[in-house]
C-alpha cells in the first residue's frame, strides 16, 4: 500500500492539523516542506503559493523524505489554512478526499476531487515512464523557476551597475578635467621657475589625469554602446585619411618599442559613411593594442593594409605580437575581459577598448573579426560598407 496523508497547513507550510496520516507522513513533521526531500521543496512552496492566491493549481509530485516514493498532492484554500491530500495515484488521493469529507467545507472538497481528476492516470506496463516523465517535467518547471529568478536578479544588478557607471561618470570626470587642467596652468604660469624635478612631475599629472578621463569616457561609451544608445554623427569620410592621422599619433609610442609601422592604402580615396571621430577611435584602438602587445627592443613591425572592392572596404591591422592562444578568442570582445597575452610596456589594460570597437563598426554596418595564434601576431579586420558612387557628393572617389 502506497503512503497517504491529508493535513491542513498555513502558507508557509506550516502543518496546523493532521486530518489523516494512516502512512505516518506528515505526524512526525511541523512543516509540510519537511515531509518531503529537499529537491521537492520547491514544488511544495509553489502548490501553497498557487493555493493561496486562488490561482488554479495543478498536481504536483513530491518525493517523500526518507522513502523511496513519490507522491501526486492537490490542495484547495479553506480560509487562513489550504488542505493538502497526497497520494501515489488519482484513485487513492480520491479515497482520502472521501475520508476527510467530514473536516472540509463541500467547496474545498469538490476543488480537491476536481484537482484530484487532473492526476495522469498511469496505464499498465507504462508506469515506470509516466513517472519518470512527470518527475522530470517537474524539475524542469523548477529549473524554469529558478533561472526566471536569477534573471531577474540579474537585471536588478545590471541597473545597479549602470547607475554606478553613471555616477562615475558625472563625478569623476568633471574632477578629473580640472586637475588636468590646473597641472596645465601651473606648469605655464610656474614653467620657467620650477626645477626640472618639479616640472616632470607636473606633466605626469596632467598625463595620468587624461588617462584617467580615458578610462571614464571607455566606461561610458562601453555602458552606452551595449545598450545600442550610439548616435553617429554621419558624414562622408575618406577612411586612407582616418588610418594615416591615427597611425601619425604613435610616432612617440612606436620609437620607444622600437616598431616600424607600414602603413599601406590605396592612393585614390576610398569613402565610407560614417561618424569621423568614432572611426578615428576604432583604428586607435585597433592602432595601440598592435603596440601594446607587440614586442619591445626587437624592431617588429606593424602592418596596417587598406583594400577596397565595389561594396566594401577592409582594413587589416597586424602585428608581429604574442598572439592569442584559441582557447581564449572568445573572451577577446567580452567586456572588461582580457586573455593571458599581457601588454609588452607595462600599458593599461582595461579590456573596454574591442567591445567598444565591434559596436562602432556594427553601429556602421560593418564587421570585426581576427585571426591570431600563438608565435603568429595577431591580425585585427575591419571590413565597412563603401559609400556608393551614386551618390552625388562621393563622385571623387573611384
Ligand atoms: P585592453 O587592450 O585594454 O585590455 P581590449 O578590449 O582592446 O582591451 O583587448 C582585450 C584583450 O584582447 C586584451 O586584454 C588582450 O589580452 C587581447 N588583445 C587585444 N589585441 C591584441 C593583440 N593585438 N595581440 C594580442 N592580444 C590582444
Amino acid at each position: 500500500m502506497t503512503a497517504t496523508f491529508a493535513v491542513r497547513c498555513d502558507p508557509n507550510g506550516t502543518i496546523v492539523r493532521v486530518l489523516r496520516d494512516p502512512d505516518r507522513i506528515a505526524t512526525s513533521a511541523a512543516t509540510l516542506a519537511e515531509c518531503v526531500i529537499s529537491g521537492s521543496a520547491p514544488d511544495v512552496f509553489t502548490l501553497l503559493r498557487d493555493t493561496f492566491s486562488d490561482r488554479l493549481t495543478a498536481p504536483v509530485q513530491m518525493r517523500v523524505a526518507d522513502r523511496d516514493e513519490v507522491l501526486w498532492c492537490v490542495a484547495a484554500r479553506d480560509g487562513d489554512t489550504a488542505v493538502v491530500v497526497g497520494a501515489a495515484d488519482a484513485d487513492q488521493i480520491g479515497a482520502m478526499i472521501a475520508a476527510i469529507r467530514a473536516d472540509v467545507s463541500d467547496d474545498v472538497a469538490t476543488t480537491l476531487d476536481v484537482r484530484c481528476a487532473a492526476v495522469p492516470v498511469p496505464s499498465s506496463g507504462d508506469d515506470d515512464t509516466l513517472l519518470e516523465l512527470s518527475r522530470t517535467n517537474n524539475e524542469l518547471v523548477r529549473l524554469h523557476r529558478e533561472l526566471a529568478a536569477a534573471h531577474a536578479r540579474l537585471d536588478a544588478l545590471n541597473d545597479r551597475k549602470n547607475e554606478i557607471l553613471a555616477m562615475v561618470a558625472h563625478d569623476l570626470r568633471n574632477p578629473l578635467g580640472s586637475i588636468g587642467g590646473f597641472a596645465q596652468l601651473l606648469e605655464r604660469m610656474l614653467g620657467d621657475a620650477l626645477e626640472p624635478r618639479a616640472l616632470r612631475l607636473l606633466e605626469r599629472i596632467g598625463a595620468l589625469s587624461d588617462q584617467m578621463i580615458e578610462i571614464v569616457d571607455d566606461l561610458v561609451d562601453v555602458q552606452a554602446l551595449e545598450r545600442g544608445n550610439i548616435v553617429l554623427d554621419v558624414e562622408d569620410v575618406e577612411l586612407g585619411d582616418v588610418v594615416r592621422r591615427t597611425v601619425d599619433t604613435y610616432e612617440v609610442a612606436t620609437a620607444a618599442k622600437d616598431l616600424q609601422i607600414a602603413v599601406s592604402c590605396p592612393d585614390d580615396a576610398v569613402h565610407v559613411e560614417g561618424d569621423e571621430r568614432r572611426l578615428l577611435q576604432v583604428f586607435d584602438n585597433l592602432v595601440s593594442n598592435a603596440v601594446k602587445y607587440s614586442p619591445a627592443g626587437v624592431g617588429a613591425t606593424i602592418r596596417v593594409t587598406c583594400a577596397a572592392d565595389r561594396e566594401t572596404v577592409t582594413i587589416d591591422v597586424a602585428d608581429e605580437g604574442h598572439g592569442i592562444p584559441p582557447d581564449e578568442h572568445t573572451r577577446v570582445f567580452e567586456a572588461f575581459a582580457r586573455t593571458s597575452v599581457e601588454p609588452t610596456g607595462g600599458e593599461r589594460s582595461t579590456g573596454l577598448g574591442l567591445p567598444i570597437t565591434r559596436s562602432i563598426v556594427a553601429a556602421h554596418g560593418g564587421t570585426i573579426t581576427f585571426d591570431s595564434a600563438p608565435g603568429q601576431g595577431s591580425t585585427f579586420r575591419v571590413t565597412l560598407p563603401r559609400r556608393q558612387r551614386s551618390d552625388p557628393d562621393a563622385r571623387s572617389s573611384p
